[in-house]
Order: structure tokens, then C-alpha cells, then sequence
């Protein structure tokens, strides 16, 4: 039989018929994964045997009548960003470069605990900063759709592996829209939650106050299968949210939704640069929230063109403060240093200089510099407070829109996937990928994009929804609502 590695849902209901083992489907994945990688490269580490013991584990315990998991047997990648103590992170960096965490993210732990098996990492830009995957200094990853175009990013590798069918779920994470670009570009259901709903335990540091881990898979059904399992209150997190956490699966069940309302962003179907295509498939979403019986209202977030200013202060400055620490000394990259070199700034100064030089790349270096001059005495009022007050505008405007509409309609993205190389010589171009996304992680609040049609060339496009704080299950309901009108989500490539 052909294993179904697109849908955890099915794998899951064929592993409990009998009809399946782990082992077999972790099989079928590594081969599916060897098939491709010369393709797409979409991991920066690849665990085979680890994952077949951990699939020979589920099956052994399954023929014991041992209790399983919810997600038992069911392979997962994880973005090079997230701690795993039995495989590198590197966050496709080589400061990071063959560094072992001695601990488990949380997300990671609880995956795990779940009876996920963990078939590798996957490639990113470097240190989530950038918007197609190609900052990492662990080559250049391609999408499923057209190889010679970028899957997005900062979550490329993880978008890659589930578009490519090595895996029906990975975790990616999101700062500025890294989950939800990626799965535009790629035809998942990609969704960023709440600021603290899942742990950043784990989790390097890329800007604390707007990283959040989450799920990318074909489908909302399977993405709240993974939500599920990683959500919820974590002490060793100061930022988690103790909230209860609401079982999707009947949310993902319930998709009436006649008199939702649905609040469409006018402003960003007008906006400058957004191409036709696009705008179509946010307009062809709305008929179909209209024809199922929502109630469509329209909406503005009137400081929606300070969101990229805002983020590109607010993410370098805290970027600069948390890549402080890797300075050569402590861990990863340590440059060799010549007794000319150390003789002329003190061997300390000339190991933290240079190994951070040989270190980082450009992305990185320019987002440490943009943030350190943002933080420094006398601009710090002129930049970075004033960021801070923006923020607190732009949310004051999501709080005005939801107290008119349940969830906010709009576009993902300024375009489709565009070309490798296309944008890699002009930062700005790259920057303006966020226009759509970044207003929800300075606001804090969910957000999922979903498949939402092909270009005339058969590249993805996506849409997006957003809700107010801890209301995934709005999100989950409109999300699988949608998915029981469309068939977008259905199509695959041809890789
Ligand atoms: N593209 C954005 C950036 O470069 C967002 C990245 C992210 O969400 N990690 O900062």
C-alpha cells in the first residue's frame, strides 16, 4: 500500500487498524527523504537511526497494549532553531556549527512524549533572520513546487520537508511571519500562535518578545493535532501564558460558520506592490466565507504601514542583545587567533572580534548593527522607545478591529514564491515580504495562513487569518471551514 505521508490524521487511524507500523511509515519517510534531498536540501541534520529506534519503541509498546501517544508513531521535523540534546542545532549558522544542546526544547520534549518520531532538522535563515532560507551557511533550500524557487523563510527547510511529503508535520517558528510565508509559498496550513501559548524553552533567541514556535502541515486538522501537543503552560518559560488550552479536535469538527464575522483588511488588498494574483485569492476567500453564510464586514488597522518600520527596530535591537553571547568564548565558533592579532587588541577583544566576523553572516551582522546603533545613547528615544509606543498603537488598533469582526481576512504575502537569488542583493526587497505578517507577532496574536489556489504558473498562494489572543480555536474552525469548501489544500507537487 502507498503510505500516506501527507496526512498524520491517516497515519495515525492506519497505525490504530492494524494496517500500518511505525517502523514501516518512518521507512517510508527516510526513503521519501533520500528521494528528495538532492532536490530541495531542506535538512541541515538527518536521523535516521535515531528514528527507526524510536518507531521500533511505539511498535513494541502498541503490541504491549502500553498507553500511546497522540502523535505515536508519526514522523516530525523539527527547525534547526529548537534544542534537541541527541542532534546538532545550528540554526543553519556557523557559529552554531557542531554545537550539541545538552537539553531538550520544551516543544521538543513534549513532541517526543507524544510518540512523535523526529526525523531531522531542518535548513532556515541564519538565526530565523531573513524571509527565503537563503542566509543559512548550510546551503540553499528549494521548493517542492519549482525547485529554483525559494519556499520562504525563515521556516524554509520545515515548509520544504512537508510540501515534499517527507513527513506530514515539522515545527517551525515565527518572529515576523517565518511560519506562515513559508507555507503560503509552499500550500500548507501554517499557523503562529499567541505570544506565550507554547514555550520558548529551548527555542534560541532570535527577538524574545516576538518568537513563538508552531505548526506547519497540509491541513488545519493536522496542524491542531500539533498544537495540541505542544501548547500549554511551561515553568521554565517566564513568558508562558497559564491558560487552559481547548481541545482543537472539536474545533477542527465544528465549521459552520454562519454569522462569523469575518473582517476584511481593505487597506492591504490596496496596498502598493501586492500582486494581482494574490489579491484574487483573498477576494475568492472572501466569496467563499460569504457564500458558507459568515458575515463579511470590513475593517482597517489604520497604523498597518508602521508594522515594518516598527519590527525592523524593535527585532534588531532585541537580536542584538541576544546574540551577544556567542562572542567565541563560551560556545560555538572560535576563530584562531595570530600573536600579531592578539598583541594588537589583547587576545580577548581579538577572539570576540573575530570569531564573531568569521561567524556570522551578512544578514546577521547588518541586524546586529541596525540594533545596537538603535539601542545606543542618544538614539535609543529616537528609535527604539519610539518603536515600543508604535507597538502599543498597533495593537490598540487589532483590539478596535476585533471588537467589529471574530477574525481578520487578508493576504500572506506581497507575492509567490519568488526566484533564488531574485532578492538576496537588496535587503529592503526582502524586508517588504513581512508587510502582512508582522503586525501579528507585534501584537501578540494568532495567526494561520492557508492554502488558497495556484498562480497561472501553479505556484501556491495562501491567505490569512487572525484572531485575538489565546482564540486558535477561531482560527482552527474558520481554517477547517475553509478547507471543507476548497480543495487548494489538496494539491500536490509533482517532485
Ligand atoms: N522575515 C522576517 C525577518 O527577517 C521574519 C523572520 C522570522 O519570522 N523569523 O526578520
Amino acid at each position: 500500500m502507498s503510505i500516506p505521508l501527507d496526512s498524520a490524521t491517516e497515519l495515525l487511524r492506519l497505525q490504530a487498524a492494524g494496517e500500518l507500523s511505525a517502523v514501516q511509515i518512518t521507512q517510508a519517510a527516510l526513503d521519501r527523504i533520500a528521494a528528495t534531498e538532492p532536490q530541495i536540501s531542506a535538512f541541515t541534520h538527518r536521523a535516521d537511526e535515531a528514528a527507526i529506534a524510536a518507531a521500533e519503541k511505539i511498535d513494541r509498546d502498541r503490541s504491549a497494549g502500553l498507553p500511546l501517544g497522540p502523535l505515536a508513531g508519526i514522523p516530525v521535523a523539527v527547525k534547526d532553531v529548537l534544542c534537541t540534546r541527541d542532534m546538532p542545532t545550528t540554526c543553519s549558522s556557523k557559529m552554531l556549527a557542531g554545537y550539541h544542546s545538552p537539553y531538550d526544547a520544551t516543544v521538543v520534549a513534549r513532541l517526543r512524549q507524544a510518540g512523535a518520531v523526529l526525523v531531522g532538522k531542518t535548513n532556515m535563515d541564519e538565526f530565523a533572520m531573513g524571509a527565503s532560507t537563503e542566509t543559512s551557511a548550510m546551503g540553499v533550500t528549494g521548493n517542492p513546487w519549482d525547485p529554483s524557487r525559494t519556499p520562504g523563510g525563515s521556516s524554509g527547510g520545515a515548509a520544504a520537508v512537508v510540501a515534499a511529503g517527507n513527513c506530514p508535520l515539522s515545527l517551525g517558528s515565527d518572529t515576523g511571519g517565518s511560519i506562515r510565508q513559508p507555507a503560503a509559498f509552499c500550500s500548507l496550513t501554517g499557523m503562529k500562535p499567541t505570544y506565550g501559548r507554547v514555550s520558548r524553552y529551548g527555542l534560541v533567541a532570535f527577538a524574545s518578545s516576538l518568537d513563538q514556535v508552531g505548526p506547519m502541515a497540509w491541513t488545519v486538522e493536522d496542524a491542531a493535532l500539533l498544537l495540541q501537543v505542544i501548547s500549554g503552560f511551561d515553568p521554565a518559560d517566564s513568558t508562558s501564558l497559564d491558560e487552559s488550552v481547548p481541545n482543537f479536535a472539536s474545533d477542527v469538527a465544528a465549521t459552520d460558520v454562519r454569522g462569523l464575522r469575518i473582517g476584511v483588511l481593505r487597506d492591504s488588498l490596496d496596498q502598493e506592490g501586492l500582486e494581482p494574483e494574490v489579491r484574487r485569492a483573498v477576494l475568492e476567500a472572501i466569496d467563499v466565507y460569504r457564500s458558507a453564510g459568515a458575515e463579511i464586514v470590513d475593517v482597517s488597522l489604520p497604523h498597518s504601514h508602521y508594522w515594518v518600520p516598527t519590527y525592523y527596530v524593535i527585532a534588531p535591537c532585541e537580536a542584538s542583545s541576544n546574540l551577544s553571547r556567542y562572542d567565541g568564548a563560551h560556545y560555538g565558533y572560535r576563530a584562531a587567533i595570530s600573536d600579531a592579532e592578539a598583541a594588537e587588541r589583547g587576545p580577548l577583544l581579538a577572539t570576540y572580534c573575530k570569531s564573531r566576523d568569521e561567524g556570522f553572516g551578512a544578514e546577521v551582522k547588518r541586524r546586529i548593527m541596525l540594533g545596537t546603533y538603535a539601542l545606543s545613547t542618544g538614539y535609543y528615544d529616537a528609535y527604539y522607545l519610539k518603536a515600543l509606543k508604535v507597538r502599543r498603537l498597533i495593537r490598540g488598533d487589532f483590539d478596535a478591529a476585533f471588537a467589529q469582526a471574530d477574525v481578520l481576512l487578508g493576504p500572506v504575502t506581497p507575492s509567490a514564491a519568488f526566484r533564488l537569488g531574485e532578492k538576496t542583493d537588496d535587503p529592503l526587497q526582502m524586508y517588504l515580504c513581512d508587510l502582512f505578517t508582522v503586525g501579528a507577532n507585534l501584537a501578540g496574536i494568532p495567526a494561520v495562513s492557508l492554502p488558497a489556489g495556484f498562480t497561472a504558473e501553479g505556484l501556491p498562494l495562501g491567505v490569512q487569518l487572525q484572531a485575538p489572543p489565546l482564540q486558535e480555536a477561531r482560527l482552527i474552525r474558520a481554517g477547517a471551514a475553509f478547507q471543507k469548501l476548497t480543495t487548494h489544500h489538496a494539491q500536490r507537487p509533482t517532485l
